[in-house]
This record gives C-alpha cells, structure tokens and sequence, in this order.
C-alpha cells in the first residue's frame, strides 16, 4: 500500500486526501491547526462559493494559467461538484456562482473531512510539519513531534493570504529547500491603497462603476506596452488598459476595495512590486457617453439653476462622490457654464487615484506566485523530486473572485490525489 503524507488540510489538501484514499492509499493528512478547513470554513462570507459555471480559464493569472485551461475539460467545474456530490455536499447555481446548497461554508469542510475520515484518512492535527526531506525513495516528513517516513508527499499548504488561517509561509520555506523555484508570493483579491487626500472625503461611499487599471503616466511611466487583459470602457483607449472590472466600488479613507477592485489585485501586485506606477481609472457611469453624461449634468441644472455644482451632481449621485466630482473639475461656488459641465462629465468618465500599494496578506483573499509551472508534471509532480506533488494555492496561479480558486483547489486535489496513489 502506498503510503501518502499531505501537509495541509485546506481545501485541495483534503480533496487529495479523499481522492488518494479512495483509491486505495495509506493516507496521512499533517495540519497544523485543530481541525480541518479553516479558510474553507470563513469562504463567500460564510457561504463558500464553491465554483463559477463556466471558468474562464484566461481570468486566471500566473504561470499555471495555461494549465488552468488544459485541466478544464476533465477537471472543470462539473467534476467539482461531482467530488462534492460525493461527500454528500448539494450545490446550488446562483446566476452561474455556486454554492453548497446549505450556504454555510462549514458544512463544506465538516462532511468534505467526514468523507475523507469514512474513506480511511488519518488526520494528524494540530501538528506542524517543519520540513521535508527526500530520502532514497521516499520522504521524510519531519514534524513538532518527530519524524515519520512515506513514500510520496503532497504539499498542500496554501498560499499567503490570511496567515492566520495557517497558510503562513513555512510550505515555501520547506519547498525552496528542496530546491524548487518560487515565484515572488504577493498579496491579491484585496483592496488597492491609493494616496488621494480626497478619498477620505468618499470613506464608506458604495458605488456601482468600471474600475480600470492603467498605466500612470503622469508618474513617468513610459508608453503603454500593451494590455495584459483589455476591456472597453470609460472612454480610455483599450491599448493603455492592463485590467477592468465593472462592479460596486467601495471607498475608504486610504483604499478602493470591493470586488471589481479586487480583481485587479492579481495584475497590479507583481507590477507594483517591480517598480511600476499605477493608476485605477473609475467610470462612475459605465454604460453611457462622455457626452450623455454631460447632458444629464445639464438637464440637472435646467432645474435648478442657482443651486452649487455639488448640490445639482446629487440629482444622479451620492453627495459626498458629487462634492469630490465637483472639486476635481474645478467647481468654485455656482455656476454652470459649458466648460465646467463638460469637465464634470469628465471626471465622472475618469477618476483617478494613485495606487500606493496593495493591502497586506491580512487583508487578502488570495496570493499571486507561488511553485512555477516548470517544476511540475502534467500530474503536479516536482519534476526534480519524484514522488513530491503540489496542490491548490501552493501553486503559481490566482484566479479572480467568483469561485475560480476553489476551483483550482478541487481541480489540483483530484489531479494529485488520483497521481500520487498510482502504483
Ligand atoms: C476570507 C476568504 C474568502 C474566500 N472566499 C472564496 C470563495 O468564496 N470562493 C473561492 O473560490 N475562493 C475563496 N477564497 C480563496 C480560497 O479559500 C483559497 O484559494 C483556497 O482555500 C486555497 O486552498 P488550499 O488548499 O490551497 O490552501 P489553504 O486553504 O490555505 O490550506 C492550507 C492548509 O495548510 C495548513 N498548513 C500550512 N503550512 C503547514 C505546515 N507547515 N504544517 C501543517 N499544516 C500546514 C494550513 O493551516 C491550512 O489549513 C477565499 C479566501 C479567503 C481568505
């Protein structure tokens, strides 16, 4: 029998585990925390959203993202719910979001770790593997409570994001050792800081728009070298374009965030780190003109023509974004003549903020980089250490919000699973 350790029970750790087991291995499940899935457990806000019908394998980012797309047609969303099906987990379609049917992400991970439990895993919680090291044909797993021998190892330990969940960052010290590049492991799917003073005047503003990622020129940065994931939108031309996303953006008083913004995390995290300045361009009126929108502007000041330029901007949008539209085109006390329209409607199309940073691990949801695709196998097996697979976050991937990495862990669970128990 072949005797399998996996370090990490999150959510592509068990589905390796009950997928190994079922299949006939000796498997051994190392986790750190108390119980199983506790990122799992806190997932869509309590409610885990478990897939996207369809994945759109070109939303993901990373050097797995071709992988994304090889893997859809035998491990795709349907194969999901499948494995879930099997754990006794119903799911429901919501406008092509799914759930599990009871909308509690704990369930998930209780009756996933049950079904694991029923299928012969042993789960060592509360036990921190501290590293792994290849010897002969196997592998010694070396723990806070001593050492122990397998033949073939899973590393499922997640990326970086909320290290209080257990994903700190030790499964990357424990692979780097072993030799395996990494790509630099960022922050992603979390809210964007910005330096605009006024944003502090928008904290707790809710609006729906088009957050686009560009390029900041003003800043020094040389001519656009293309876009990585273009939109129309905004009027901006598509060519300057990295990202887009249309969605309801959140302001704080130091960060955009809701989850369009979050989507540009996983394109604006490497760029950010090496060097490059950029901007998030909101279109506060993405399904019209530039030019409509400066006609309802003066529609509103038809009917009220003394009132100030902030006031008369509250007939279409929340007081304090009309006040901040109202400063940034240069309104001083009334008026309304055509320039100061024109400009209103322009920065209605095009408002800027300067991206400082993303918000830290804490804040994420995700983390790009990770183990690059070129150390593993179509099965997600180091290619220099047979016997040594990988799975979920650990890897050099990130989707977007929407259920795209739940996926990737289910997708690389059962891809590891089926591989590391064959004889
Ligand atoms: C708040 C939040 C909400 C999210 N919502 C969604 C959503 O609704 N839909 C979606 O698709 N994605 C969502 N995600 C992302 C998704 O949860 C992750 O992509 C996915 O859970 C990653 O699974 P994983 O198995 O790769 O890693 P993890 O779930 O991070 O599991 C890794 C496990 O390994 C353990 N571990 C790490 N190192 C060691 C060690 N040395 N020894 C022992 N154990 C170790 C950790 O304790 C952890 O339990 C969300 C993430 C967060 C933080």
């Amino acid at each position: 029998m072949i005797r399998v350790a996996v370090t990490g029970a999150g959510a592509s750790g068990i589905t390796a585990a009950l997928t190994a087991a079922g299949n006939g291995a000796s498997v051994t499940v190392f986790e750190r925390n108390k119980t199983p899935g506790k990122k799992l457990s806190m997932t869509g806000n309590g409610r885990c959203n478990l897939t996207h019908f369809p994945v759109d394998p070109g939303e993901y980012t990373g050097s797995f993202s071709k992988r994304a797309s090889d893997y859809q047609e035998d491990y795709g969303p349907m194969e999901s719910v499948f494995l879930l099906d099997r754990a006794g987990i119903l799911t429901a379609n919501a406008d092509g979001y799914v759930y599990p049917m009871s909308f509690e992400a704990k369930t998930v991970s209780e009756l996933l770790t049950e079904a694991a439990v029923k299928a012969g895993v042993v789960f060592r919680c509360g036990e921190c593997v501290k590293d792994v090291r290849h010897d002969g044909d196997g592998f010694v797993l070396c723990t806070d409570r001593g050492e122990s021998r397998f033949d073939r190892v899973v590393m499922a330990s997640g990326g970086l994001a909320r290290p209080d969940t257990g994903s700190d960052g030790l499964g990357y010290e424990i692979i780097k050792r072993l030799g395996i590049r990494v790509a630099p492991v960022l922050p992603a799917l979390c809210p964007l800081k910005c330096r605009d003073r006024d944003l502090k005047e928008l904290a707790g503003v809710r609006a729906k728009g088009r957050v686009s990622l560009i390029y900041d020129k003003g800043a020094g940065e040389p001519e656009i070298r293309g876009g990585v994931k273009n939109h129309p939108g905004g009027g901006l031309p598509e060519k300057d374009v990295i990202a887009s996303e249309e969605g309801e953006i959140q302001f704080s008083a130091d960060a955009l965030s809701g989850i369009c913004v979050f989507n540009l995390t996983p394109h604006a995290s490497p760029l950010l780190k090496a060097g490059r300045k950029l901007v998030i361009s909101a279109d506060l009126s993405p399904d019209k003109e530039t030019d409509e929108v400066r006609q309802l502007i003066e529609r509103l000041f038809d009917k009220s023509p003394c009132h100030k330029p902030a006031d008369v901007l509250k007939g279409m949008m929340n007081r304090k974004l009309a006040s901040v539209v109202a400063k940034r085109a240069g309104a001083t006390g009334e008026g309304n003549d055509r320039d100061l329209i024109g400009r209103m409607a322009g920065v209605i199309k095009d408002m800027r903020f300067s991206v400082v940073s993303a918000y830290g691990f804490d804040r994420a949801q995700s983390s790009t980089g990770g183990v690059i695709a070129e150390e593993t196998d179509d099965d997600l097996m180091s290619v220099r250490h047979k016997g040594l697979y990988f799975t979920g976050e650990t890897l050099d991937i990130c989707g977007p919000c929407g259920g795209y990495n739940l996926q990737w862990a289910w997708t690389t669970g059962l891809i590891a699973g089926k591989a590391v128990s064959r004889p």
